[in-house]
């Protein structure tokens, strides 16, 4: 069932001699594997998913080598979300949030009152793209605008880019999609331009959550741009890949000293580093604990954990 969707791809679309052109993005496997160790209230888990699609929308859509993270920081139930994503689409996520306030939102759709309850009043949105070539770094910020995250992001682009952006963004525990248009710069020059742009205004209007979690991009596409040639080009597969590992914690343990690390496990019986990201547990006994100060490799350290 995966495949038939398309799941864990990203897509570019066109519209044949117009100056549009749009990208498409749905996960599965890979939003489930990025969960794996956390289980997030639903309300919560929309709005990370929504995130991760969102990431790779604005990975797709900009050119980079390197990383690009989309961070939210909110005044409402959600105080912190990171997503980030490579150029090569691999992408992580995490989200801090205020378990107090999550109860009463309810829900899978994080639209209009409850996107409010949880990005709140006056928070961030971020992009911030770290390229590899020459330390590059580059930075833009909007308000968290609106009535959903797909505003946000449009709003970004509406003054980051100077281009007009449609957004759609949905998710759920199976999956997060993503769906956004551009109007390019060469518009103006085009007869019939307004036409079509006023024809993506309505069809994104028109595509409700359901329909971008349940059906396929060919039929997303068509329900967008109904009187028109699209060309739909081949995907790029997007995976769940954090930087976190087993070499990386060992360095990090060898790093704090073996008196330290010796002291915690005696406190507590074994020494468990969790990734800030993933939260996946990394679980050393006293037997690893022993190896990591007896290996011959315990001289070559590195603080460096991400
Ligand atoms: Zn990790």
């Amino acid at each position: 069932m995966d495949a038939d969707l398309g799941h864990d791809t990203v897509r570019r679309f066109l519209v044949d001699g117009q100056p549009v052109r749009g990208h498409w993005v749905r996960l599965g496997g890979a939003w489930r594997e990025l969960r794996a160790n956390v289980e997030y209230p639903p309300p919560v888990r929309a709005l990370l998913g929504e995130a991760v699609a969102a990431s790779v929308l604005l990975a797709a859509t900009l050119k980079f080598r390197g990383r690009l993270t989309l961070q939210i920081q909110g005044s409402g139930a959600v105080k912190l979300l990171v997503a980030q994503c490579t150029h090569e689409f691999g992408v992580r996520a995490v989200a801090h949030y205020d378990e107090s306030l999550t109860a009463a939102i309810g829900g899978e759709v994080c639209v209009g009152e409850a996107f409010r309850a949880l990005a709140g009043e006056g928070g961030r949105f971020t992009v911030t793209i770290e390229a590899d070539e020459r330390n590059l770094r580059y930075q833009g910020i909007v308000p968290v605008a609106g009535h959903s995250l797909a505003q946000s992001l449009e709003e970004y682009f509406n003054a980051s880019e100077q281009l007009p952006t449609r957004v759609q963004l949905a998710a759920d525990a199976e999956g997060c999609v993503g769906l956004l248009v551009q109007k390019l710069p060469q518009a103006a020059e085009h007869a019939g331009a307004d036409a079509l742009w006023r024809s993506v205004e309505v069809g994104m209007s028109r595509l409700s959550p359901q329909a971008l979690l349940r059906e396929s991009v060919e039929s997303q596409v068509g329900t967008l741009l109904p009187e028109y040639d699209v060309r739909l080009f081949r995907g790029a597969p997007v995976s769940f890949e954090c930087r976190c590992g087993e070499g990386r914690v060992t360095s990090l343990l060898r790093a704090l000293g073996a008196d330290e690390v010796r002291e915690i496990l005696a406190e507590e019986g074994a020494v468990t580093v969790t990734c800030e990201f993933c939260r996946r547990p990394y679980r050393f006994d006293a037997e690893a604990v022993e190896a990591l100060f007896t290996d011959s490799g315990a001289s070559d350290v590195s603080p460096l954990i991400h």
